[in-house]
């Protein structure tokens, strides 16, 4: 089936965008609690991604390399690889793990500290 490539992709960016930042804004240090919120999340996502096709790659990746939910930056670099495995898969470039960071802003820094204007 050809599908619809151009809805495929922008899916997919928004998707990667919103995972991303989710583990960019992750707590260094989880509680319990919150390791299992975003294992829930992940295993969900990974259940209920809309491109069918997409989901049952993904879940094989998955089942490959295991969520990582101790820390902001391995959750960080756990998406970033298997983010990556993707890329791979469909002949993308691979992306840089190490820039991962700075680089997906959900542009509410002030919920973190003060608002310094
Ligand atoms: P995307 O891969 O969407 O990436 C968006 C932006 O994220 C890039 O421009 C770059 O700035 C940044 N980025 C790239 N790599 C990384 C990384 N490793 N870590 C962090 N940031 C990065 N499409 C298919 O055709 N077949 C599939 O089987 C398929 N499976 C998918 C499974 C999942 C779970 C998701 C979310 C998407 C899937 N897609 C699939 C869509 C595909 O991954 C792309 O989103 C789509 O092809 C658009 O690609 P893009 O080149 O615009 O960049």
């Amino acid at each position: 089936k050809l599908g619809n490539a151009t809805a495929k992709a922008e899916l997919g960016r928004a998707a990667w965008k919103l995972l991303h930042t989710i583990m960019s804004r992750f707590p260094d240090k989880p509680s319990a609690d919150e390791r299992t919120a975003l294992q829930s999340y992940i295993h969900l996502f990974t259940r209920l991604y809309p491109c069918g096709e997409c989901a049952e790659h993904f879940r094989v990746i998955v089942e490959k390399f295991p969520p990582q939910v101790s820390s902001r930056s391995a959750a960080a670099a756990w998406a970033c690889h298997v983010h990556n495995e993707v890329n791979v898969s469909l002949e993308k470039e691979v992306f840089d793990c190490s820039n991962i960071g700075d680089f997906y802003d959900c542009g509410c820094a002030d919920d973190e500290k003060a608002a310094m204007g």
